[in-house]
């Protein structure tokens, strides 16, 4: 059984991929629907756009939803509806996905990057030994659907009086004890990229309690129909509802059918992620030194968006890279080194930060070193987690081949130059 990064045959004859988006029945009837109505604009809260915001404000329990046009635009929203603006700074995760933070560079706002715990979640404590005179909000990514330590980070807000927001992109129908990402700040935002867990190809969305806030992002994205119809008549800015401030983030009616027929299975599917993941783990744990490191506990249930592996290589003798290598080359396609997901200080949006609106006089870059997060990117691969349970098939050829290529590779593992067994 020579590995087939050795040269020996793959242990899977059809190599397996983990297909996303889900097709449901639901969304596919909703997509022709809205095609065949010829709506394919929603300038006002109506339709498709409404039903979305409606059933996703309940879902979180808050009052107000606005869809945008991705991810970005909603945290765009968020950063500019809470006020921020020239020269002040934002604590951010350098653990994140950049898009995260560089919506604040158009507003001329400044991210100072923070360093990760070991599971990749924001370090409050770190954070605060960050604080400055010009701190004026706190952004926290629940990475990989795993929520941070929303305790820690709402009493730290509430300390030195900073606005909280949270970039819930990969946490879809996560929560933090019993209550739900995206509910512990000022404003949330989601992405509905096609790779989220629930998705529209390109969109997005921002929950949020606050009229004010609710009221400012329609007006950054959402002139006209829409903010004219929606916003409080008696705000200050309603006269600049028709043109609004200069950019458009509507989102596209077909991709937010799509995503409607999604929404009613994200708590079984968070349900049954939860079950996935722990099979994930425990397959995984035939390989010495791999080390989960994103798992749900007592305080938190993750969305798994991705379950996030460790090679300890002191423990393994196994490079991270090596090993993912030979997995792939045994057919298994779905493990994943993320590139794209790279800590945000080797960036040169942020050792060299730039605004189109302000001359930044302070660097991004306070804390000497990053290790944690370093440690994460330089050492970890993620795999997807299946969602519709264990009746599924295939959910369960994706387990199962994942258990077929651990075990060809953990029975060889020596040859591979690994130690421990
Ligand atoms: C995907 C993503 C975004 C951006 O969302 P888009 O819809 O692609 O604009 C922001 N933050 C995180 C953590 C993401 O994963």
């Amino acid at each position: 059984m020579t590995l087939a990064t050795f040269g020996g045959s793959p242990a899977l004859s059809h190599p397996i991929v983990y297909r996303w988006p889900k097709v449901t029945e639901e969304s596919e009837r909703l997509v022709l629907n809205q095609l065949h109505s010829g709506q394919l604009s929603i300038y006002d809260r109506s339709g498709v756009v409404a039903q979305f915001e409606e059933a996703f404000r309940q879902y979180h329990d808050a009052r107000f939803a606005l869809i945008t046009s991705s991810g970005t635009a909603a945290l765009h929203s968020a950063y500019y509806a809470v006020g921020l603006g020239p020269g002040d700074e934002v604590l951010c995760p350098t653990y994140t996905f950049f898009a995260t933070a560089m919506p604040l560079f158009q507003l001329g706002a400044l991210p100072v990057l923070v360093d990760c715990r070991t599971d990749g979640t924001f370090d409050a404590a770190l954070a605060e030994d960050l604080i400055t005179e010009r701190t004026r909000a706190i952004v926290v990514t629940h990475m990989w659907g795993l929520p941070c330590d929303m305790n820690q980070i709402t009493q730290l807000c509430a300390k030195y009086n900073i606005v909280l927001i949270e970039d819930c992109s990969h946490a879809h129908g996560a929560t933090w004890g019993s209550q739900p990402v995206g509910t512990f700040g000022e404003a949330a935002a989601w992405s509905l990229q096609t790779q989220k867990i629930i998705a529209a190809g390109e969109g997005g969305i921002l929950v949020t309690n606050s009229r004010e806030v609710y009221d400012k992002a329609q007006l950054l994205g959402h002139f006209n129909k829409r903010a004219i119809q929606e916003m409080d008549r008696f705000n200050p800015y309603y006269r600049y509802a028709a043109t609004g401030l200069g950019l458009k983030y509507r989102a596209h009616p077909l991709g937010i059918a799509f995503a409607l027929g999604q929404l009613p299975m994200l708590r079984q599917w968070i349900a049954c992620k939860q079950e996935a993941a722990s099979r994930i783990t425990s397959i995984m744990s035939a390989l010495p030194g791999v080390i989960p490191l994103n798992m749900s506990d007592k305080n938190r249930t993750s969305a798994y968006y991705a379950l996030v592996f460790r090679v300890d290589q002191e423990q393994s003798g196994v490079s991270r890279d090596l090993l993912v290598d030979a997995i792939h080359a045994e057919g298994f396609h779905d493990i994943d080194i993320p590139k794209a997901t790279s800590p945000l200080h080797g960036l040169t949006a942020f050792t060299d930060p730039i605004s189109p609106v302000f001359q930044y006089d302070r660097p991004s870059l306070r804390a000497p070193s990053y290790p944690l997060a370093d440690r994460i990117a330089a050492n970890s691969f993620k795999v997807s987690v299946p969602c519709e349970g264990v009746d599924d098939e295939d959910e369960n050829r994706f387990i199962s081949a994942l258990g077929v290529v651990v075990g060809k590779i953990a029975f060889e593992w020596s040859t591979l130059g690994g130690r421990g067994l």
